[in-house]
């Protein structure tokens, strides 16, 4: 605790306050247990501190048999995330995005599903992160980009917002695939919106801005998703011209019965505004929701009011439904 708690001391860097944290993972080989296998310490030892990450950082844990479990537990979701790849067993799923006014359809978000053979349709939640540590990702990522990009191609006046994990955007290449991509489906670069999170720009480098430069260069759109959570500088806006961003659902969650949050919506959607950049409120799932978010000056809304991510062909039916059905179709 105490190296941890001196790690975590702010120092001076050429003026700057620098924080810094340290986690621990900490594996005790008893005298005389007669183990010699120091590999094995060391693997424990990591098994605790991959824990401390996990749980959050800056602390420390012992190892624990459990630990092991867990361990194993992952490296069974790592091959059978490989065995998905190679069998085609990801799905894209896209979410209805409407103008708050009308509420016509002015955009979707794609949205991965797993069609495990034995579990089902598995979430997002259960894989992308273990497929972010092991690099699947990125062919995870390049699947829905070109499904989505074909799917909706002939779709000419709607939005495509498609989720950019970080692992994705560090590939060398990157602006290449994705141009390749839109070339081979033929699909509009104005159209396309990457959606990408905070932890992007924490890499702040020259690259990370060429990159954002240079998609925005070939016509694409660029949308700060989950706003709010995370490291929030909002330092970042000022040097990167966003085109949206995307207030995340928690905020969303609490309006009405948790004042904080009400102010944190206003103050967002007033700040989107002078930085003239558009907000879309993610997750509204009651009517009441869509309203208030409406007359505070939000742009766009999704969420389960007006319907849950789904496959193609039934968005093909929702989108020719009358308005009021949609809604209520959803509740
Ligand atoms: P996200 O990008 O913030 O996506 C929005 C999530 O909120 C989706 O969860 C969506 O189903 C859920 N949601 C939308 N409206 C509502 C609502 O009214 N109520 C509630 N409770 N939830 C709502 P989903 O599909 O489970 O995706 C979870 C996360 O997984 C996404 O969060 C995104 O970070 C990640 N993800 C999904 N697809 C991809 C992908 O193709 N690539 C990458 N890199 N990440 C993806
Ligand atoms: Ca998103
Ligand atoms: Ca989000």
């Amino acid at each position: 605790q105490q190296v941890v708690d001196l790690a975590a001391e702010p120092f001076h860097l050429d003026g700057h306050e620098i924080s810094i944290g340290a986690s621990a993972g900490i594996s005790i080989c008893k005298p005389g247990c007669g183990c010699t296998d120091v590999d094995q310490i060391l693997r424990e030892a990591d098994l605790a501190l991959y824990n401390v990450k996990a749980e959050g950082r800056g602390s420390y844990q012992y190892f624990k048999e459990s630990m092991n479990v867990r361990l194993l537990e992952r490296k069974g979701l790592e091959s059978d995330l490989r065995r998905a790849i190679h069998e085609d067993e990801f799905r894209v799923f896209y979410q209805p995005q409407v103008d708050a006014a009308s509420r016509k359809l002015v955009g979707v978000e794609a949205l991965v599903r797993w069609e495990h053979p034995k579990r089902g349709l598995v979430g997002p939640a259960e894989f992308i992160d273990v497929a972010e540590e092991t690099g699947f990702i990125r062919e995870i990522g390049q699947f829905v980009l070109e499904t989505a990009c074909s799917d909706l191609a002939s779709w000419n006046d709607i939005k495509l917002a498609v989720n950019l994990s970080p692992v994705q955007f560090r590939k060398q290449g990157i602006t290449k695939i994705i141009s390749d991509t839109l070339a081979a489906t033929q699909f509009d670069p104005q159209r396309l919106e990457l959606e990408i999170t905070e932890s992007v720009l924490l890499m702040e480098d020259a690259e990370t801005d060429a990159i954002l430069v240079s998609l925005k260069n070939m016509g694409i759109s660029i949308a700060m998703d989950d706003f709010g959570t995370g490291y929030s500088s909002l330092s970042y806006l000022r040097k990167f011209p966003f085109d949206k961003l995307k207030i995340d659902r928690n905020f969303i969650a609490d309006m009405g019965h948790d004042a904080d949050s009400n102010a944190i919506v206003q103050a967002v959607i007033r700040l989107a505004k002078s930085l003239g950049m558009r907000l879309n409120a993610e997750g509204v799932e009651t009517h009441l929701q869509a309203d208030i978010l409406h007359l505070e000056g939000c742009d766009e809304l999704q969420g389960y009011f007006f319907g849950k991510p789904m496959p193609l062909a039934d968005l093909k039916e929702w989108a020719n439904k009358p308005r009021e059905e949609k809604a209520i179709s959803a509740c």
